[in-house]
């Protein structure tokens, strides 16, 4: 993940327009001579792009702040996120998120069991969608992102692979778009996740997400690595040494059989005769000392697999989210299990503090990002 280099090509794929946008993506505020330094454009161009970008009510004009030089003043720009909307589908396998966003702010949220929302096909959430989309109002609508577990086509739209949600080769971006008029984005939802997670077009980062299963992307400068078949980031499935157990996606032995949420509940039932919810394993985790050597051996393997991928990948930090990493104090001990693997001090470690929010955004962030900053 090399920072040179790879920023000039960038901007000559994403297009001018799109660059200067991107300077603003942080929430900043720039002068048209701080855009102009930034991207190596003349300062006649960025004056043409910014008063585009002021025309199409993406850049609004703030305060002057003075230069230095002679009493000249520059203005300030920023990046009029409230003028945007788009609506974000976040489909994993317990709950399904359907939410309306600026680029700052969730502004309309629903939650629904995803069994339920799809028990008769797809017209009940393409009714969601419609529903919250015309809540858009004056916003400038960009579409819909469809962010679904399991493997995906982002380009057919397509879901792919045969171990997610959804059967392998269905058009559920055309489907969306067919019943909701409305252009629809597909994309896996770790990658959308950690797409909503990007502060700027050139972040680097590693997404851990803990749940049903275990899921990882890979943003490197900006964009989301996927691989010779876009099957990257496939955390979940490498092998850990030992173990036998029967994969979903057919192997044996892969970190998800040892470290899922089932098999946590299971191995506490087990271990106890107790049959527990995972959350209620993870909620006697300080006080059990039965749920405390399960969770702590899940978490010795997840500090493994994740420690040697950061190591391959050297990402500026590791982000994680979800079921194990819900709680602080389960966190704290991954933490401690990542450093007596012997990966203390070789990449930054943080937990999403909120998830929620993560997943609401992350369809339309999805969306947003490909529309106006062309990533
Ligand atoms: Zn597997």
């Amino acid at each position: 993940m090399t920072r040179q280099g790879s920023r000039s090509l960038k901007q000559l794929r994403r297009g001018n327009k799109e660059s200067v946008l991107g300077l603003f993506m942080n929430g900043g505020e720039l002068s048209r001579v701080r855009i102009a330094a930034a991207t190596g454009l003349t300062s006649a161009s960025v004056t043409q792009l910014v008063r585009e970008l002021i025309g199409e009510g993406l850049l609004v004009e703030g305060d002057e702040v003075a230069t230095g030089g002679a009493g000249r003043r520059e203005t300030l720009l920023r990046f009029a996120g409230e003028s945007v909307a788009a609506v974000g589908v976040n489909i994993e396998r317990d709950r399904t998120h359907v939410s309306l966003c600026s680029w700052q702010e969730v502004l309309e949220e629903e939650i629904y069991p995803t069994k339920d929302l799809f028990a008769a096909g797809m017209d009940e959430l393409a009714e969601r969608i419609s529903a919250l989309a015309a809540k858009s109002s004056w916003r400038r609508f960009l579409g819909t992102g469809l962010a679904v577990a399991g493997q995906v086509d982002e380009v057919s739209g397509r879901t792919a692979g045969d171990y997610g949600l959804f059967v392998p080769g269905l058009p559920l971006a055309g489907e969306i778009a067919r019943l909701t008029g409305r252009e629809t984005l597909l994309v896996n939802n770790v990658r959308a996740q950690a797409r909503a997670l990007m502060s700027d077009p050139s972040d680097s980062f590693m997404l851990v997400k803990h749940g049903p299963g275990v899921g990882c992307a890979v943003i490197s400068e900006g964009v989301v690595v996927s691989g010779a078949n876009g099957k990257a980031g496939e955390l979940g499935h490498t092998v850990v040494p030992g173990e036998r157990g029967i994969c979903r996606c057919g192997r044996r032995g892969c970190l998800e059989t040892c470290v899922s949420e089932s098999r946590i509940s299971e191995l506490y039932e087990t271990k106890t005769g107790d049959k527990m919810s995972v959350q209620e394993v993870y909620a006697r985790y300080p006080s059990d000392e039965a749920a405390r050597e399960i969770v702590d051996g899940c978490l010795s393997k997840l500090a493994v697999a994740v420690g040697n991928a950061a190591l391959v990948l050297n990402p500026r930090k590791v982000l994680v989210t979800g079921g194990i990493f819900a709680r602080e104090e389960i966190f704290e001990a991954f933490a401690g299990a990542v450093r007596a693997a012997g990966f203390g001090g070789e990449f930054p470690l943080a937990r999403i503090g909120d998830e929620r929010r993560v997943k609401a955004f992350s369809g339309a962030r999805h969306v947003m990002l490909k529309k106006l900053f062309g990533m």
